[in-house]
């Protein structure tokens, strides 16, 4: 089984066409979301379509989703992210906000000894930014490998030793003992400085999992920000990858 991995697509919805663009010559079977479908990007109704028409067998919120939805209040955003939560609130027909909110809690339990989670399995709005925080995570895991995005940083964090040839190209071998914790990164909003969209494909059977980063039409994004008069920085950040 190989699981396409897609965490925080943000509304953008050129990222999100590149990335199915390139996933499809890379291969998967099923595909797993990790939260944080809108909020920040301008075309938040047509990345909900695309990402549920895409039938993923697992699915989580994401703070954004829990928000847009009216399930958590907008003030605990900071006001670049509650401005544009606000707009996405006011944009979406009340069909796409009611699947927003019945989108399910994290984490859940995926066939092939695989958890998935926005934040962390013990709390979905949790950052696991270092060792200590995956440690915390790791724990509270109920599977072998979880998977979880929130940061908008791709990182591996890892219990058991690491064998030789870990990496090949973008594939990277699963340690055969002890726990795994991967954040594949953010399609629609990265953050390491590479503003390339993230994505990642897991092969339950290998275990491997492919870090893949894909160019895609930051302008575009960037234009459509501007036209619904979201905040500026949300399309220069898009350049920036930060
Ligand atoms: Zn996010």
């Amino acid at each position: 089984m190989r699981y396409l991995i897609l965490s925080d697509l943000h509304a953008n919805l050129p990222a999100l066409e590149a990335v199915l663009d390139d996933a499809a010559g890379v291969g998967y079977d099923a595909v797993l979301v990790l939260g944080d479908l809108v909020g920040y990007g301008a075309d938040p109704a047509p990345v909900l379509a695309r990402t549920l028409e895409l039938d993923p067998v697992g699915i989580v919120r994401g703070n954004h989703d829990k928000v847009c939805a009216g399930l958590e209040p907008s003030s605990t955003f900071n006001d670049v992210a509650r401005i544009s939560i606000e707009w996405t609130a006011s944009t979406l027909s009340p069909a796409d906000l009611k699947k927003l909110a019945e989108l399910p809690i994290g984490p859940r339990q995926i066939p092939g000894g695989v958890e998935i989670a926005h934040g962390a399995p013990f709390d979905e709005d949790y950052y696991v930014f270092d060792t200590q925080d995956a440690a915390r995570a790791l724990e509270s895991a109920s599977a072998r490998i979880c998977l979880i995005g929130h940061t908008h940083v791709p990182g591996i964090f890892a219990t058991g030793a690491v064998p030789d040839g870990t990496l090949d190209g973008d594939i990277v071998r699963l340690p055969p003992t002890g726990a795994v914790l991967a954040n594949v990164g953010s399609v629609g909003q990265p953050r390491d400085g590479d503003p390339r969209a993230a994505y990642g494909v897991l092969d339950v059977a290998r275990q491997t999992l492919t870090l893949r980063r894909v160019a895609y039409d930051i302008g575009r994004a960037q234009r459509r920000i501007v036209e619904e008069g979201l905040p500026e920085w949300l399309a220069i950040r898009l350049g920036r990858g930060e």
